[in-house]
């Protein structure tokens, strides 16, 4: 999981993970943690092309492809420069989500494959730093087992990838709360965007809108559109780069609202499959996902990161001290998104 790097200048960065480990077996030692192994190529085809997946293998080992193909797939972008081992890196992370997946199927109320959640993956394309969608994947799992499947996704980001793979399919419900795409990567994630007998539901906010607004349109939008669907497992993507301090985007959500959209995902009480997603300003990613991992087992956050952790990580605190002022921006403009979902029925 640590090989998948696109080098030293890219913003994904594998000390993102290595630090929410090193503070998770600090915070929450009764935590079972599996080495979950590569995922098999097949599970890969459960969301991905054959040929797709055959560039990414070829790429990964320095080979070429035909220019056609190339194009396709993504690799030319700046976000995805192709890197050697990618197939390999990518088939980790894929497993973590995968034997998260099978966890839950197997009973665990709830599983966490840290390394997953690249949610823009596109069934032929690599795309926003994304190469094979495990969260698509997760779901595909765990619609085996349940004939109803909600995807949730509180990443800054659309969770485009997602949406496309299922965006036909009635049984796998899409959510996501982003920043709108009028302003941001990807572009889409529009309320209009619904998909089969309305199994998309998209809630784009504007840039700047502050975490109480953010927490007003999830809890006004997810929880009834997931009450008019009745799922019967989820798959939450934790995307953490909402967040006020991140440097890709522009929504002002602190830790604890974050924690809060969290809690009321648990507090549904469905089995959930948990996974990582964006999250580029390193003092938070850690704390964040560690926070959302303790949130998820029902156990308390504690006030202050523990002494052990390196100071020059820069986290004193899991919540932040200090909430982004004034309240409140962006409130009409969500309350506006809410009303359209209403009007057009994707909240029952
Ligand atoms: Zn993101």
């Amino acid at each position: 999981m640590l090989a998948y790097d696109f080098g030293p200048q890219h913003p994904l960065r594998p000390e993102r993970l290595r630090r929410t480990v090193a503070l998770l077996e600090i915070a929450a030692p009764q935590l079972p943690v599996v080495d979950p192994g590569m995922a098999d190529p097949r599970e890969v085809l459960r969301c991905h092309s054959e040929q797709y997946l055959e560039t990414v293998r070829c790429l990964s080992e320095g080979g070429s492809v035909e220019t056609g193909i190339m194009e396709e797939s993504g690799f030319w972008s700046g976000d995805n420069p192709p890197f050697s081992g990618m197939y390999e890196a990518s088939l980790a992370y894929c497993g973590g989500s995968a034997r998260a997946a099978d966890l839950v199927v197997k009973q665990a109320g709830v599983a966490f494959g840290m390394s997953g959640g690249l949610h823009h993956a596109r069934r032929s394309q690599a795309s926003g730093f994304c190469i094979f969608n495990d969260c698509a994947i997760a779901a595909s799992i765990l619609r085996e087992r349940h004939d109803r499947v909600a995807y949730i996704d509180i990443d800054l980001h659309h969770g485009d990838g997602v949406q496309w793979i299922f965006y036909d399919d009635p049984t796998v419900l899409t959510y996501s709360i982003h920043e709108s795409g009028r302003y941001l990567y990807p572009g889409t994630g529009f309320v209009e965007e619904t998909g089969a007998e309305l199994s998309a539901v998209n809630v784009p906010l504007e840039p700047m809108t502050t975490g109480d607004t953010w927490l007003m349109a999830f809890r006004e939008t997810c929880l009834p559109a997931l009450d008019r669907f009745q799922p019967q497992a989820i798959v939450l993507q934790l995307g953490c780069d909402a967040h006020f301090l991140d440097p890709l985007g522009h929504l002002q959500v602190s830790v604890q609202e974050y924690l809060e959209a969290v809690r009321i995902v648990r507090d549904l009480g469905l089995p959930i499959v948990a996974l990582g997603g964006g999250g580029y300003e390193i003092t938070n990613v850690p704390r964040m996902w560690v926070g959302a991992v303790l949130t998820l087992l029902d156990e308390p956050v504690p006030a202050s990161i523990p002494d052990s952790i390196p100071a020059e990580w820069g986290m004193t605190t899991f919540t932040d001290p200090e909430l982004p002022e004034p309240r409140k921006r962006g409130w009409a403009q969500a309350e506006e998104v809410v009303a359209t979902l209403k009007g057009q029925g994707s909240l029952g």
